[in-house]
């Protein structure tokens, strides 16, 4: 629910202006989270007659007002609708949709770093105007090419499940006519939905959230909406990677003594076997998380659970929030080092080989180490070099 609270300033702290037609400032708060989503500084506030701005009579002189406001709130929300583009590894310069209010989603994962889920739900509904999220994008996509910067994809990231949206397959539909890949970033709760599966099917890339395959560990770190069930979840995954044509990738986010055990690890490997994505990503939350005692694990866990996933994934790659640019031979050591291991843990042996190729050695390495740059770490009798993270995330 909305409500317009008449204020004698544009902060939720000021004191409430009784004038509510000639406030100072008229606030549009969302009374679920508390935030302004709306109005701002009343325009009529010194009107002489009528009970001016946006909360008007339609029949007065406020009616230019309430136009004014709608138009302002108009130009909020397609401002809104797009941002970026930003650098990303996995898509290149990618120009985030926002379609999605925040922050309504099928899940409140523990980790979410927009907050806990305020409007949780699974029914699907219409949230914005199709041609609107069209006139927003293709706006930016010209205005950065003109400062000649590409547009690479064009992609559904909302802060919320992008597939809670009903219009998502005329979206795409009409997004492709601007001759840009367009990305799909969801968790996948709702695939068990032929109609949602339908609208991804649409998108040149699609990711899905894999964090576990086990009742009580979803539960624990996605916190599902309590009419979704597991099974469906799984088995619509499957039955959309069978027929989608496009670039099918999965996001496993880890948090410490939550999803990082090693039996879940296992059961995610055996899962992602059967799914068979073009690329898997390992992810550990790098952002303040939604609950402060969740944390990432320790290198030496996400390098377990790298080995653990590869035995069954032959695509799989680190997601952790440094973009280097993976495997591109810069010449420096270092540079090189930190890109590679950005994306996966370095076997010793590896790291040889590469000190060989550009003519360098150890100290290299152990200078890097004692920077706290990356950590030795090890697996099954191999000792592997591990980027290191961040550990504390709150
Ligand atoms: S699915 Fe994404 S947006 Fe929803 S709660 Fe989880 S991390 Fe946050």
């Amino acid at each position: 629910m909305k409500l317009a609270i008449s204020a004698s300033a544009e902060s939720l702290d000021s004191p409430v202006d009784p004038l509510f037609g000639r406030c100072a400032s008229l606030l549009i708060v969302d009374a679920d989270t508390g935030e302004i989503v709306g109005g701002g500084r009343n325009e009529f506030a010194s009107a002489t007659s009528g009970r001016g701005g946006p909360g008007g009579n339609p029949d007065g002189p406020e009616r230019a007002g309430r136009g004014d406001f709608r138009c302002r709130e108009r130009q909020r929300i397609m401002t809104s609708l797009v941002f970026g583009p930003v650098p990303s590894r996995r898509l290149g310069h990618s120009l985030g949709i926002n379609n999605i209010p925040p922050k309504i989603c099928t899940y409140s994962c523990v980790y979410c770093q927009v907050g806990r889920t305020m409007n949780m739900q699974i029914d699907r509904q219409p949230f914005y105007k199709p041609h609107d999220i069209l006139k927003a994008v293709q706006k930016r996509i010209e205005a950065k090419r003109a400062e000649g910067e590409p547009v690479d994809y064009v992609t559904f990231v909302p802060d919320g499940e992008p597939t809670l949206d009903i219009n998502l397959k005329t979206e795409i539909a009409l997004l492709k006519q601007l001759g840009t890949p367009i990305a799909v970033i969801s968790n996948g709760s709702l695939i068990w939905n032929e109609k949602v599966r339908d609208d991804l099917m649409e998108a040149d890339w699609v990711s899905l959230k894999i964090d576990a395959v086990d009742e009580a560990v979803w539960r624990r770190v996605n916190r599902p909406h309590k009419r979704l069930n597991l099974s469906a979840v799984l088995e619509g995954a499957l039955t959309f990677s069978r027929s989608f044509e496009g670039t099918l990738a999965t996001e496993t986010m880890l948090a410490a003594d939550v999803n990082d055990g090693e039996q879940n690890l296992r059961q995610v490997a055996e899962f992602l076997a059967r799914l068979r994505p073009s690329v898997a990503y390992l992810s550990i939350p790098t952002r303040p998380p939604a609950e402060q005692w969740v944390y990432a694990p320790d290198e030496n866990v996400v390098n377990r659970a790298y080995q653990i996933l590869k035995t069954r994934v032959e695509h799989l790659e680190y997601l952790t929030g440094y973009e280097g640019e993976a495997f591109a031979s810069t010449g420096n050591i270092q540079e090189d080092v930190l890109s590679i291991t950005a994306v996966h843990p370095m076997r010793e042996e590896a790291i040889g080989t590469l000190l060989q190729r550009v003519g360098s050695d150890w100290a290299v390495i152990d200078q890097m180490v004692a920077a706290n740059q990356i950590t030795p770490a090890q697996y099954e009798g191999h000792k592997y070099y591990v980027r290191r993270f961040k550990k504390k995330t709150g």
